[in-house]
Parts: C-alpha cells; sequence; structure tokens
C-alpha cells in the first residue's frame, strides 16, 4: 500500500497504531520519521519538520546527541543487563539514585526505578496501598486524581488518568480512585471570577469530596505541576499552595507527576519548584533520558519509605519489580543526558526561550481561531475556538485542531492536537530564532484555516 510520506510503498497493514483512526490509517499510511538532527526531524521522502513536541514532550537535547550514543554504547558493551532485584545492582543505577536524590526539589530518600510513566505511576499506587496497611490503615487506598489529568494507560495508570478516551471503553476507573476538578481557569471559571476565587473552589472542592469520602480512608492526591496531555493547563495562582493546605489538614499524601514537566520543562529543574509543590512521592521519565531509551523513577521520602522498610510491618519484603527496571544502558543514558543538561544550561534556555516562546504565541492570542494561549517556560497550548465570545468549537471538539494541525505540518512543523488545543513542547535546546519560526508556521496554518472556518 503507498503511502505520501514513504519515498517506497511500504505494506501498511501490519502495524496497529496508538491513538490513531485505524481504517482511514488503512488509507493514508503513517508519517514515516526516518532521521533526527537537533530539534528536526525529517520523514522518508526528506521533508524536514521542527519537532515542536520532542517526539510526545520527551527529547531535552535533540534528535542527534552523539554523547547519548556513546553511554548507550559504551555500557552496552560493558554490561548490558544486569537487574536489580534481591541486593544485586550495577553501577549505572547505583549511580543514577545518587544523582536523582541529589538534585530533588525537596528531601528524598529513595530512587526507585521502573521503565515508564505508567508503571511508575502503578508502582506509586502500591506503594501507597502497601504503606497504609504497613500502618495498619487498610481502609485508607483511595487516591483523588484530577478530570483530564494524565498518568498513563495501565489499567492502575489509567484510572488515575482523568480522560474519557482512556477510561470509557476499558470500564475505568478501577475502585479507590476519584476524581476531582481540572484547574482550567478559562473554561471553568465562573464569570468574573479571579484566578485565586477559582483556586479556592477547586481547594473546596477537593476538600467536601474528602470529607464526603472520610478523610480515613483518603491515602493520597496525584497531580501534573502542568498537565500535559490534558491540554496544556497551567494552574491559576495560589493553585497548588490551596490544594497542598488541604492536604496537610488530612495527613494526605501527595504525587507530583513530574514526567512532562520534569528536567527543565518549566524553567526549573522540577515543575515543583515552578509552583512550590512539595510532594511525598515524585514521578519521572521522559526527559530524564530524553527518552533515547525507556525509564522512569520514582523519588520517595521517609514517609514513604520508612513503612516500606520497616522490619515491623509483617508484611514482607516490598514485592513488586520490573525485570528491566532500572536497565543499565538506559540508566547510563539517563546519567549522561542529565550531566548534558546541566553543562548546558539547558533549565536556564527553557527559561529565557522559553519566554521568548511565550510571547510569540501570545501574539497570535488576537487571531480570530485562538480563545488562549497558555504556558510556562517551553511548554504550551494554544486552544483553537470558532467563536471566541462562545469559546464554541466548529463542527466538533477537536475538527479544528485536527484542521490546523494538519495545515501546521505542511508548514513544516509538528505540533500536537488535544482537544482543540495545540500543543507546543520543542526541545530544551531550541533557539529564539527557531521558535520565530515555528511561531510563523502556525501562524501561516490559522490563516489558511480562516477561510474555511468563517467562510
Ligand atoms: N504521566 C504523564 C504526566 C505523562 O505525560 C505520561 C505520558 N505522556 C505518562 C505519565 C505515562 O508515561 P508512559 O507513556 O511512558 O507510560
Amino acid at each position: 500500500t503507498a503511502h505520501p510520506n514513504s519515498t517506497e510503498a511500504r505494506d501498511v497493514r501490519y502495524h496497529l497504531h496508538s491513538y490513531t483512526n485505524a481504517r482511514k490509517h488503512e488509507e493514508v499510511g503513517p508519517l514515516v520519521i526516518e532521521k533526527g538532527d537537533g530539534i528536526y526531524v525529517e520523514d522518508a521522502s526528506g521533508k524536514r519538520y521542527i519537532e515542536a513536541m520532542a517526539g510526545l514532550w520527551s527529547v531535552a537535547v535533540g534528535f542527534s546527541e552523539q554523547r547519548l550514543v556513546d553511554a548507550a554504547t559504551n555500557q552496552m558493551k560493558k554490561l548490558p543487563f544486569y537487574h536489580t532485584f534481591t541486593h544485586k545492582g550495577h553501577s549505572p543505577v547505583v549511580d543514577l539514585a545518587e544523582k536523582l536524590v541529589s538534585i530533588a526539589p525537596v528531601e528524598m530518600s529513595k530512587a526507585y526505578f521502573t521503565n515508564s510513566g505508567s508503571e511508575a505511576n502503578d508502582t506509586a499506587m502500591k506503594m501507597i496501598w502497601y504503606r497504609s496497611n504497613a500502618l495498619g490503615q487498610p481502609q485508607r487506598k483511595k487516591i483523588i486524581s484530577r478530570k483530564r489529568g494524565y498518568h498513563g494507560v495501565t489499567i492502575a495508570s489509567a484510572s488515575l488518568t482523568g480522560l474519557p478516551n482512556n477510561q470509557i471503553s476499558f470500564d475505568l476507573p478501577i475502585a479507590n480512585v476519584l476524581h476531582t476538578g481540572t484547574p482550567h481557569h478559562y473554561r471553568d471559571a465562573l464569570a468574573g471570577e479571579s484566578e485565586e476565587a477559582f483556586a479556592t473552589r477547586l481547594a473546596d472542592e477537593l476538600e467536601q469530596l474528602i470529607l464526603a469520602e472520610g478523610p480515613e480512608t483518603v491515602a493520597a492526591f496525584i497531580g501534573e505541576p502542568v498537565m500535559g496531555a490534558g491540554g496544556v493547563v497551567v494552574p491559576p495562582a495560589t493553585y497548588w499552595e490551596k490544594i497542598q493546605a488541604v492536604l496537610a489538614k488530612y495527613d494526605i499524601l501527595l504525587v507530583a507527576d513530574e514526567v512532562i514537566c520534569g528536567f527543565g520543562r518549566t524553567g526549573n529543574m522540577f515543575g515543583c519548584q515552578t509552583f512550590g509543590i512539595r510532594p511525598d512521592i515524585l514521578v519521572m521519565s521522559k526527559q530524564l533520558s530524553s527518552s533515547y531509551m525507556p525509564i522512569s523513577a520514582l523519588l520517595i521520602n521517609e514517609k514513604v519509605y520508612g513503612p516500606l522498610a520497616d522490619e515491623s510491618n509483617r508484611i514482607g519484603t516490598f514485592g513488586h519489580g520490573f525485570t528491566a527496571g532500572g536497565h543499565p544502558v538506559s540508566a547510563a543514558v539517563a546519567l549522561e543526558n542529565l550531566k548534558l543538561i546541566e553543562e548546558r544550561d539547558l533549565v536556564g534556555n527553557a527559561r529565557t526561550v522559553g519566554a521568548h516562546m511565550q510571547k510569540r504565541l501570545h501574539e497570535l492570542a488576537d487571531h480570530e481561531l485562538v480563545g488562549e494561549v497558555r504556558g510556562v517556560g517551553l511548554i504550551a497550548g494554544v486552544e483553537l475556538v470558532a467563536d471566541k465570545a462562545a469559546k464554541a468549537p466548529w463542527k466538533n471538539v477537536g475538527a479544528l485542531g485536527t484542521l490546523v494541525n494538519g495545515y501546521i505540518q505542511e508548514n513544516g512543523v509538528i505540533s500536537r492536537n488535544m482537544g482543540d488545543t495545540l500543543g507546543f513542547c520543542p526541545p530544551l535546546i531550541i533557539t529564539e530564532k527557531q521558535v520565530d519560526q515555528m511561531v510563523d508556521a502556525v501562524k501561516k496554518a490559522l490563516d489558511t484555516a480562516l477561510p474555511q472556518v468563517k467562510g
């Protein structure tokens, strides 16, 4: 079956793709990416794109970092695999644990390694449940997440995820998972409600939920500092402060899902620093290794570690772990990647070039098809509407985003449509000039779409 982006006809019948209209895909085929170079990727026909999503919010250092290739190759040659079960380990994972604890935004006791963001969030859930059992509080199992939050796709992590697409067809969420309101001022605030008043209302909503369930049954709250896949939702002023005050009142653990925000994205090493979040468990992946190799990790504080470690808990050792968790090649790549982020001050770049990106994208806010531009550092969302006053979609939700996203791709930039919000999350090495090229492509796409929508 021939498809447009390939130099040769490829048979597309044998690969089921994620989040893809399967029947349509049989006709059009995938955009086949063959090569990467800095912030660019190149498809099979030789067309080059700015990868403005860093390949699913991932590739901090760009797509052609020789030092990560060398780190992987050297580790492959020396020790291609070993595990971390039952008092075994290897140098890269020992060093990475030490490094992560040393750069944690709050005091943390231990690092624990898994292979994906979903697995890490499953692991967080099991640690929380184990802890409640160990503390003799077996009724304390409920975990509160947020509508539009994204925490992964396994049975447990998809339950935490608050997006209908990840739940309805799978009979999720499972028991003990609850969802509270989304901190999206543009969509969910009342007319004339200030950011602070909106944040207060969300904190009240959380407290009411806790009281209705019984505080003694609620173990933890999980949230992303900035929601990513839910449409780049930046919380309103004072939100995290107020949420944390409620959690502290009922002694409820806080899990920060830093899978997207971690390692510079918001202009600080962690999103927790940008928003004053003090988590008990911090979950990370993606930019940890720039996704050159799969790896994820949790940092846990003494409150979580103590009951897991304590011999007196009568439950036995923490019976959980993955064969490839903390894989030596992944850990070696992650260590080198963190070195690069520090040496090249990519966190500083996210702050300065990020400010430029926010400024340039905000210039689009006046466009007739743009409802809201939001973001911080090098992550942003541009929410599209057909009717600005009514904040109303074109045809159905997602149609305008798909249309404009297609034109952006034609213009040589890869962005991501979520609902009707276009996501921008370029590699942290992007320059101001490249940001300008990216924004020009977006502006041109909006102008191309306009007569179709308003015509
Ligand atoms: N948490 C967040 C905040 C994420 O953005 C993602 C992935 N987009 C995940 C968890 C799940 O990670 P993975 O796809 O590696 O399972």
